[in-house]
């Protein structure tokens, strides 16, 4: 393996800043390794860059007491994240250790016999998942001394950076594309730092944040998702340790996870092979189920089509915090679901409503867009044979319905209009029997 191209030791003996365990960057295709900085991009290959880790040596039983005796956040896993061990005691939003929900109803309806679990990160401090991502982005934009926080946006990313942003005192200036839902344009801008909408969909703003960074304009600044990218996608690993710690130390057999850039599946992955290394859970095989949404399904055509390379769409979904048409991490999410034995599938928009509903009416999550996509592909999985019904299975919810109110709001209305008069709701006809 090639060792390092900027001054200084690349081993853990002498970090040039504190972010833990986090030992270096190293680049996912070739294996250089980089000193840890507001680096994206290996120097060498252009491949996309990993935090590369000392981790805790010791026994599993001890690592698994100090997790469990930690905060009821994130920062239970502070020995796995590149964070400094003070974290928690900074000021930071604290996401995580959501609730696993037992599905009993949905598992029912759906025919599933070996448990199915509903991960809801709609309970997050902004309502989406993007907070464990941008808790830890965080940590390293004050690691390198940023003092505006950025970042390109399908609406829940720019709601959790101007809120994580107002709480540790930083200045935020993020970007989204102009037409996004109302409910994540309010989201994003009531936190008082600046919102800028792009004429363009989410791909032309990525783009615009690439320039951004390479010019003086964005000088001092962190994008969570571009240059803080390693650091970030580290924060989506917290979910497969807490889906093993709520599942008792276990590996689910079966997960659906949604794919925009693919970073989440990619790094729940990650987090999962690290918990085998470590001893905390037993070492069995796992298949992980990708889940996109018809009009924006460029990762699903290319694992349906047995291509490694994924063609770039043109996004046209109601799945908007979904809708990136050229994925960062697509090649990386096919070879995962290659190699676990899993699958990527996408469902149209109205299986996307259907599946909302569906789980609404079933277990009371009102999950956003994004749930519905990843619940739609499961039901559509297992109706197809190819989800085991009689295995464990792990559904994600990573957002808030209220985020997405116009998915549904044409067909959940008031059942009746009455006058306040037992006669009026007699008539009704709302009464059984
Ligand atoms: C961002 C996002 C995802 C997944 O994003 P990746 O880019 O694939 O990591 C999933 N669900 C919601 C609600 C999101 O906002």
């Amino acid at each position: 393996m090639a060792v390092q191209t900027v001054a200084g030791n690349t081993t853990s003996s002498a970090p040039a800043v504190d972010l833990g365990p986090a030992a270096a960057l190293s680049c996912r295709e070739c294996g250089e390794r980089f000193e840890l900085g507001p680096l994206f991009a290996c120097a060498s290959c252009f491949g996309p860059l990993e935090v590369a880790y000392d981790l805790p040596t010791g026994s599993p039983e001890e690592l698994r007491k100090r997790i469990e005796a930690g905060p009821d956040n994130i920062w239970r896993y502070a020995p796995l994240l590149p964070v400094p061990a003070d974290v928690a005691e900074k000021p930071n939003l604290n996401p995580g250790f959501t609730k696993l929900v037992q599905a009993d109803n949905l598992a029912r309806e759906l025919g599933v016999t070996g448990g199915l679990y509903v991960k809801d990160d709609s309970g997050n401090p902004t309502h989406s998942f993007k907070d464990r991502v941008v808790a830890i982005a965080v940590e390293a934009a004050r690691a390198f001394g940023f003092t505006t926080l950025s970042c390109s946006s399908t609406g829940n990313l720019a709601g959790a950076v101007g809120a994580a942003a107002a709480r540790a005192g930083l200045r935020s200036c993020v970007f989204i594309p102009h037409d996004l839902e109302q409910g994540k344009v309010v989201m994003a801008a009531v936190y008082g730092g600046e919102l800028v909408g792009i004429e363009g969909n989410y791909d032309d703003v990525n783009r615009f944040c690439s320039e951004l960074i390479g010019d003086p304009l964005g000088e001092g600044w962190g994008f969570v998702n571009v240059n803080l990218r390693p650091y970030y996608g580290e924060g989506s690993k917290t979910l497969a340790y807490e889906i093993c710690e709520q599942l008792g130390w276990r590996l689910p057999d079966q997960i659906v996870i949604p794919i925009a850039s693919g970073s989440q599946l990619t790094k729940i992955d990650k987090g999962f092979q690290e918990l085998i290394k470590l001893g905390l859970v037993e070492d069995r095989p796992y298949k992980i189920f990708g889940a996109q949404a018809e009009g924006c399904s460029p990762v699903s055509a290319a694992f349906k089509a047995g291509h490694d390379v994924v063609r770039p769409q043109k996004p046209n979904t109601i799945a908007k915090s979904l809708a990136i048409g050229n994925p960062a991490d697509g090649p990386y999410v096919l070879d995962i679901a290659r190699r676990t034995g899993g699958a990527v599938e996408d469902v149209t928009d109205e299986q996307v409503v259907d599946a909302i509903k569906l789980l609404a009416r079933t277990e009371g999550i009102f999950g956003e867009t994004a749930g519905g996509v990843t619940l739609g592909v499961t039901k559509k999985l297992i109706e197809a044979g190819v989800i085991d019904p009689a295995l464990t299975t792990v559904v994600l919810n990573t957002g808030d319905g209220l985020k997405t109110l116009d998915a549904v709001s044409a067909t959940s209305q008031a059942t009746a209009t009455i006058k306040p008069s037992l006669d009026a709701f007699r008539a009704a006809g709302l009464v059984a029997g």
